[in-house]
């Protein structure tokens, strides 16, 4: 048996992430850096996938 790394799961997408190419957001949870930069854009405006209302 070798020694294997708890599984570490990215607090986005939820999916497995290697310590060593994660970021850690403001929580200090590990996240992809892609997912991190979608979560601070998710975060930042929420209607962001929505067409702005052209008035
Ligand atoms: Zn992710």
């Amino acid at each position: 048996m070798e020694a294997t790394y708890p599984e570490m799961k990215c607090a986005f997408c939820n999916s497995p992430v290697l310590i060593e190419t994660a970021k850690t957001n403001e929580r200090g949870q590990l996240i992809h850096e892609d997912c991190y930069v979608q979560s601070l854009r998710t975060n930042r405006d929420p209607s962001a996938n929505f067409a702005p209302d052209s008035d």
